[in-house]
């Protein structure tokens, strides 16, 4: 090869890389078998950039595993190598080649240091391949894209599509307007509940000066939603009011109550039954996760 042919040699690989065009592989694959490194090292470094071109990842892979594996020049070595690195989990074929070649060694270590550059990014571009994999509609188990992910793990902590984020958003909304459509027994303090029991409770915890929150927004455990009827934050204690009695509801409050306890939480739990002695096995209940009543030892309510 003269230096007229070299020199339009290295134009032209130059050339391909720039111009973006992914069908520059056909030509490339000529010159990546050209006797001059420098056109081959080029060559090499071209197919990586049209990677980002919607190059066919397949066939830029077989182009490049010989030359990054066998290449007589290191530096040539070395280009190819990069660029398989960039065709990411397209490149899986090689990277146990790549590993190999990261602990074989070389005369120059540059060519091991960027085998296990593009190795490292060739596992990272599979495990994130495998991570989407499971991204899945909790609801309809549709395959859920990036967008869809962020969205609705943002609001919800559960994975949702589109169409299913939208629909349980109008549902929780229904809901919400209900639950506040019944709180309509006011407290001694002002305090909107729903039921009797509700608002006995909530009156005993005011007249012994215990701050509560009612109905506080729903918390998160072990990926339910537990929405407490009363927190109260000077002790971190919940209270639980189970008003109803039929089975699907103590089925529920058996879960809930689970839940609690194995998340550590510190759990009251009252019943119709405990109302007419309610300040007394309040205070007994509280005092036992560490309250200390009001300056007399008895309870206010
Ligand atoms: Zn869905």
């Amino acid at each position: 090869m003269d230096e007229v042919q070299h020199h339009e040699g290295v134009q032209r690989v130059l050339e391909l890389g720039r111009a973006g065009n992914p069908d520059g592989l056909v030509e490339l694959e000529e010159l990546l078998q050209k006797p001059s490194p420098e056109i081959r090292r080029l060559a090499a470094s071209a197919i990586g950039k049209l990677a980002a071109d919607g190059a066919d990842a397949e066939r830029a892979v077989k182009l490049l595993i010989p030359v990054a594996l066998k290449d007589r020049h290191p530096q040539v070595q070395q280009y190819a190598i990069k660029s398989l690195g960039i065709y990411g989990a397209g490149a899986a074929q090689v990277l146990r080649d790549l590993e190999d070649l990261v602990k074989t060694p070389h005369p120059k270590t540059y060519v091991c240091k960027t085998a296990g550059a593009a190795a490292t990014r060739i596992r990272e571009a599979l495990a994130y391949q495998e991570e989407q994999k499971e991204n899945r509609c909790s609801k309809c188990n549709r395959l859920v894209d990036f967008d869809e992910y962020t969205r609705s793990t943002g609001h919800f902590q559960r994975i949702y599509c589109d169409h299913c984020y939208d629909e349980t958003c109008v549902r929780r909304r229904n809901w919400e307007t209900k639950v506040e459509d019944k709180k309509n027994l006011k407290t001694v303090e002002g305090v909107l509940v729903q039921s009797k029991g509700e608002k006995q409770i909530a009156e005993c915890l005011e007249a012994n000066g215990l701050v509560y929150r009612y109905d506080d927004r729903l918390r998160i455990i072990e990926g339910f939603q537990i929405r407490p009827d009363f927190y109260i934050p000077a002790l971190d204690v919940y209270i639980e009011y189970w008003g109803m009695d039929t089975p699907r509801y103590k089925a529920g409050m058996y879960v809930k109550q689970d839940l609690y306890m194995h998340n550590g939480k510190k759990l009251v739990s009252l019943y119709p039954k405990d109302l007419p002695e309610l300040a007394k096995i309040i205070t007994e209940k509280l005092q036992a996760l560490g309250w200390r009543a009001l300056a007399n030892g008895e309870s206010q309510c």
